[in-house]
């Protein structure tokens, strides 16, 4: 009977020949399988509607160089991140072992040319396939021990194979390298490949022979793992591992805050060639598809999202993987009708794929966004699903209905005559601007600082800092309409887009330049959302100016506030825009006043709950956010809430009468006017062209 020794030796004059003929038709299956599940992939894709994605090449690189090589956002959360980049590391290193693998099947001894021999190579490939084993090791960590609520929904046992998968792919490689040490054939010195020659330990009872059959086997289960991973991959809910990167290239590079802008041709409405916004699956733009492949199920989104975490339907993963489901299951009947060139009947989105109650929940707030690490961009997809309904369906709550019937009759959401806009500045000798030309600064006031008599202290603050300043400015009055934002994120692109142009024509008819505004609603839409309709403006919230005119020595404050103030981030000026420090670095400024921060601050605020048209519509399902938001704010021990932005301040304003806590909300304006001694009747001055008149005065 022949040895082990001998079989295995006889396997090995036999495999040269053999091996390679295998090889090739085991590559032949499955670059056959992958090639064949990527064109259907890249078909579905070629089924979403256009949008423009290849602009803006250095950027693109830019996020693809941090992103995704350098794992940016996956670790905004350490133990997940580390546990994430020890493994997208590990794999870009393990490429070259699998070209070794590959190449060994041809010729024994195989090693890359160059660097095959050198022990720095050797080295790297030990360590970083270690830190994908420990990678995986840390994930079921965080899977099994752990178990965050996030995962509520994931495929996890799909998760669990594919990790398991990684797993069987670096030990057998680590038994194969074992064996080669043990055989003394290892292209590295054993002393720079120390984990490897840990496992060449194994092998020291057994014979030669015995080592080179293992050898075999191991490389062998090394590659057949390697080409079962590439096929499976893309057949199953995993497929972000090679479609992510692709997504991360083609992500949005313009403000957060800026909606698509959706081209309405009324001709082909009215004949219905077109849908308005997302009714069925392949309204989706092709980024929008490739967001859907894109999705790790890892929860960050969830966890994070303001609705869910108050006990809402709305969860941006299961969103995006209702509708990954649905892509998948209509893809190929789509593809098939076109084929017969028929028309295929597609399900509506809502509410069969996602609920409608869902898709009002979203405050558009742009937490899902920041949190996602392969930059799905959630909000495009809900809006388009508001669009739809809106426009396409006149399907939306009750008291949407009233908002968009108040900004069609009123030009504002509250339904006030725009006679009444300016009401807030009688008696302070602000310039209402009826024609003739601006002065340096158009203040635009927005609806809330209006017609709310919480939010137009916030206004006043700012017209007598500004005075106080000497800063010439001027507000449109009734003229300024609403900027369009609310009709905008509620779906109503078409109101949306007529007020843009009305204002824009009122603005550059006045020759305006630049704009100071106090809320970062109106920041957002007139300084990233206009530009897309020609209105072109230098604009600017008011902490940014004051911060501004606060180091140059021209607003001073000298009164002590002696008081403790947490700042609450508004999700359209920081999320969205990236305004952080200018109303922390003007509060630091206040003498006496000492901040606090929330436990959720800057990049992670949480909603007031105002966003997207929220603060126009009952929060009928689960807490309040708005009351979760100021119950965080009070557990600080904070006296005051500082907010720069008058939504926030009356979301949390109400929030504050709910709790019924004796915390203030204060916007950062008002603070320094305590400071500052600009307050309420300490005002007379007045700069440039704001001067002279003692009550509202034309231009
Ligand atoms: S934008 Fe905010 S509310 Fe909307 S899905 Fe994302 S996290 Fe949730
Ligand atoms: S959408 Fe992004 S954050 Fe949410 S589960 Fe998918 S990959 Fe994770």
């Amino acid at each position: 009977m022949p040895s082990l020794a001998a079989t295995a030796a006889l396997a090995l004059t036999g495999s040269q020949v053999i091996g390679p003929l295998f090889l090739g038709l085991l590559l032949l299956m499955a670059f056959g399988a992958f090639s064949r599940r990527a064109d259907q992939l890249r078909r579905f894709v070629m089924l979403g509607k256009p949008v423009q994605r290849f602009d803006d090449i250095p950027k693109r690189i830019e996020l693809e160089t941090t992103v995704v090589l350098g794992q940016r956002k996956l670790l905004q959360r350490f133990l997940p991140g580390i546990m994430h980049a020890f493994i997208f590391w590990g794999f870009l290193v393990l490429l070259t072992t699998i070209v070794e693998a590959f190449g060994e099947v041809f010729r024994d001894r195989f090693a890359i040319p160059l660097i095959g021999h050198s022990v720095a190579l050797g080295l790297i490939q030990d360590v970083f396939a270690a830190l994908v084993f420990v990678g995986v090791e840390l994930a079921v960590f965080i899977r099994k021990a752990q178990k965050p609520e996030r995962f509520k929904g994931s495929h996890m046992a799909e998760a669990d194979f594919v990790l398991l998968m990684i797993m069987g792919i670096v030990l057998s490689l680590f038994l194969l390298r074992g064996a080669k040490i043990a055989l003394g054939h290892s292209p590295a010195p054993k002393e720079w490949t120390p984990i490897s020659w840990l496992f060449s330990l194994i092998y020291h009872p057994m014979g030669a022979g015995t080592i080179r059959a293992f050898e075999h086997l191991f490389l062998w289960t090394h590659i057949v793992l390697i080409l079962a991973f590439l096929v499976y991959i893309p057949y199953s809910k995993h497929l972000h591992i090679f479609v992510s990167e692709i997504n991360v290239f083609f992500a949005n590079t313009k403000a957060r805050g800026r909606l698509r802008p959706l081209h309405i041709d009324m001709e082909k409405i009215e004949s219905g060639d077109v849908s308005l916004g997302a009714a069925t699956i392949t309204d989706l733009t092709w980024k929008e598809m490739l967001d859907l492949y894109s999705c790790t199920e890892c929860g960050r989104c969830q966890n994070v999202c303001p609705a869910w975490n108050t006990g809402k339907p709305l969860s941006p993963k299961l969103i995006i993987m209702n509708m990954r489901d649905q892509l998948f299951d209509e893809g190929p009947k789509i593809l098939a009708a076109k084929k017969r060139s028929e028309e295929f009947e597609s399900t509506p989105l809502n509410p069969t794929v996602v609920e409608d109650e869902a898709v009002w929940d979203c405050v558009t707030c742009g937490a899902c966004m920041q949190e996602c690490p392969v930059d799905i961009e959630h909000i495009d997809h809900i809006v388009d699903m508001r669009r739809n309904l809106v426009m396409g369906e006149s399907r939306f709550p009750q008291e949407a209905g009233l908002l968009l019937r108040n900004l069609e009759s009123a030009q504002n959401p509250w339904g006030v005559s725009q006679s009444e806009r300016a009401d807030w500045a009688k008696g302070l000798g602000v310039r209402v601007l009826e024609d003739g030309r601006a002065p340096e600064y158009l203040y635009w006031v927005g609806c809330a600082s209006s017609f709310d008599d919480r939010a137009k202290k916030i206004a006043q603050g700012v017209a007598r800092l500004l005075q106080k300043a000497a800063v010439p400015f001027a507000i449109l009055g009734p003229r300024e309409l609403c900027n369009g934002d609310p009709a905008r994120r509620m779906g109503n692109e078409y109101l949306y887009q007529e007020m843009a142009r009305q204002n824009i024509e009122t603005l550059d008819a006045a020759g305006v330049k630049k704009i100071v505004v106090n809320c970062p609603h109106c920041f957002n839409t007139l300084r990233n959302e206009y530009p897309d309709f020609g209105g072109d403006y230098e604009v600017i919230h008011h902490t940014q100016l004051f911060e501004t005119l606060m180091a140059g020595g021209r607003l001073r404050p000298s009164a002590e506030v002696n008081e403790l103030l947490t700042y609450h981030d508004p999700c359209y000026l920081g999320r969205h825009n990236g305004v952080y420090d200018e109303p922390r670095h003007v509060l630091d400024r206040i003498p006496g006043l000492k901040t606090t921060e929330m436990p959720r601050h800057h990049e992670r605020a949480f909603c007031c709950g105002a966003g997207g048209s929220r603060m126009w519509m009952e929060e009928r399902i689960g807490k309040r956010i708005n009351l979760e938001r100021t119950e965080e704010a009070i557990s600080t021990g904070a006296q005051a809430i500082g907010v720069a932005c008058p939504y926030c301040m009356i979301m949390l304003d109400d929030g504050a009468k709910q709790a019924g806590g004796q915390v203030r909300v204060l916007d950062v304006a008002q603070v320094i006017e305590q400071s500052v001694g600009a307050g309420e009747g300490a005002a007379a001055t007045t700069g440039g062209e704001a001067s002279g008149a003692a009550s509202m005065a034309p231009a």
